[in-house]
């Protein structure tokens, strides 16, 4: 099979790089800027406005104007129906805005390109549900009728990551879109590019100005400032466990709903009477995919002492094969994210051989590749199970191996962090599996599967790993209040 490759000249032109407010683009208040680099060859990408509390007071004001103005006058069909055709707008233009991506966060473009047609799905599908939210009519009695009506809560803000940049947009906002909220975005200081692109294509779209706004920084200024506007009815959150603590404290002063999509360290569970071919397969893409840098990664491996050789000898020989290199040249695995990531992960590297694992594939930078932040796909085998790598979410193309006698002792393993995202297990007893599955802690459980779900699958974590659910329709009633009605005859 040929893979095309791409250069620059096929990118968006110019690259957005101020903010986009009131349905126009605008320098920071303050005039101050911030570097975006591109980690395959760690230059400067775009020079992009700074946002801080000013410019979240006119985004949020420009999209309180907007709930209160010509968006509210939409019925939700309407609302629908402008989300349908910003999907179409975004399928037509999907390559520009998968190089986009593939510079800002150096992923091969064939996986944007993945997760620019998930985008158009998630708005479809959110598009399709606007006219389908309903209240209920409640049995009060004989004289009385009761019943409850939807609205949207308000202006909502939206604090994503960079790993999945316009997915993790998308995953909120057209929801929060199809409730009829209107929303202020504060992308990842690491890839705020095509969160950009995307509002001016809201308006493209016919989205009135204001209903999307998006405001580049940094978390502390402009994030914090998102959280503690008073306009702002509620806040969505997907990032670390760290920073989610942080805005769930910021909300709790304004009493605000919010929905925090937070880390993860994620087992995948492999019996003894396991499909072994197919659970490596999973494996290579649950561990390796997006260098590893995905909330829902099969980011640690507990296998059963029987098969634990045959299973990693199966995903090292499938992992040695992986291509590393830039996301121009469509390899299987980019570079990290940035250079705080790469040196958080080179450091759990150092971490893993010095607590005595033994390093079974990779652990360095590939050949070839003297610049850039490329991490080779890595396997760790002997983990010492107290050990930082079996236990902390480490974000990079690093896969652990640890292994159990018992299903108690998986179990146990299993439950024994702090974290409650996804566990996935691998089994050909389906009693076994759904035991499991009932026992794990963990928000969503996969059986003979990794990453499986779709935008209409709700997704989120328990215990550290999240409050609230999104995808499917829970995803759209959380911009939804209730409001209840009752009429004496
Ligand atoms: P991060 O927490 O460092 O940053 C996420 C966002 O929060 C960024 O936009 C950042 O600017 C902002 N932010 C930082 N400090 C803030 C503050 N004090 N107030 C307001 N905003 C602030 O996370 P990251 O490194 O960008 O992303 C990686 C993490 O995201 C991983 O832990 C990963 O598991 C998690 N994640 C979770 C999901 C999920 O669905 N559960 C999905 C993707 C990523």
């Amino acid at each position: 099979m040929t893979v095309r490759t791409y250069s620059r000249t096929d990118l968006i032109d110019p690259l957005p790089s101020r903010h986009f407010i009131d349905g126009r683009w605008r320098e920071s208040a303050d005039g101050r800027t911030f570097e975006t680099i591109d980690p395959s060859t760690e230059a400067v990408l775009a020079v992009v406005a700074r946002g801080a509390a000013g410019d979240i007071d006119a985004a949020v004001r420009a999209a309180h104007r907007a709930l209160h103005g010509d968006w509210r006058g939409l019925s939700p069909a309407e609302r629908g129906r402008l989300l349908f055709e910003l999907a179409d707008l975004l399928e037509t233009d999907a390559e520009r805005f998968a190089l986009l991506e593939t510079l800002d966060v150096g992923k091969p473009v064939k996986e944007a390109l993945g997760d620019i047609r998930g985008v158009c799905a998630t708005l479809r599908y959110n598009a399709g549900a606007a006219d389908k939210m309903e209240g209920a009519t409640i049995p009060l009695g004989r004289d009385v009728v009761d019943f409850t009506m939807l609205e949207p809560i308000g202006v909502t803000g939206h604090i994503v990551p960079w790993n999945y940049p316009l997915g993790m947009v998308a995953r909120s906002v057209a929801p929060a879109l199809a409730a009829g909220c209107t929303v202020v975005i504060k992308p990842a200081e690491q890839s705020p590019l095509t969160a950009l692109a995307f509002a001016e294509l809201c308006q493209r779209a016919g989205l009135p100005d204001g209903v999307v706004n998006v405001v580049a920084g940094f978390g502390e200024d402009a994030g914090a400032a998102l959280v503690s506007h008073p306009l702002v009815r509620g806040v969505t959150f997907t990032g670390s466990v760290e920073t989610g603590r942080k805005i769930y404290a910021g909300a709790a002063q304004g009493l605000k709903p919010v929905v925090l999509e937070l880390g993860g360290k994620n087992p995948m569970v492999v019996f003894e009477d396991a499909d072994l071919e197919r659970a490596a397969l999973d494996a290579l893409d649950g561990a390796f995919g997006n260098s590893g840098q995905v909330c829902s990664s099969s980011s640690r491996f507990l296998l059963h002492r029987s098969i634990r050789e045959e299973f990693l000898d199966r995903l090292a020989a499938g992992a040695a094969k992986l291509t590393v290199g830039r996301g121009l040249d469509n390899c299987d695995l980019g570079p990290l994210v940035s250079k705080e990531q790469n040196a958080k992960v080179r450091s759990y590297l150092d971490q893993g051989r010095a607590s005595g694992a033994t390093v079974r594939l990779g652990g360095g930078r590939p050949k070839g590749l003297e610049t850039g932040y490329f991490i080779e796909p890595t396997i760790f085998d002997g983990v010492d199970p107290a050990s930082a790598l079996a236990r902390e979410e480490i974000f990079g193309p690093v896969a652990v191996a640890l292994s159990f006698d018992t299903a108690d002792e998986a179990l146990a393993m299993t439950n024994g962090l702090g974290f409650g995202l996804v566990a996935g297990v691998y089994s050909r007893d389906i009693s076994r599996a759904l035991t499991f599955a009932r026992d794990v802690e963990a928000g969503s459980v996969w059986i003979n599967g990794w990453f499986i779900g779709g935008v209409q699958a709700p997704t989120g974590g328990i215990k550290e790993s999240g409050v609230g659910r999104e995808r499917g329709l829970p995803g759209i009633r959380n911009y939804l209040s209730i409001k209840n009605i009752g009429i004496r005859l």
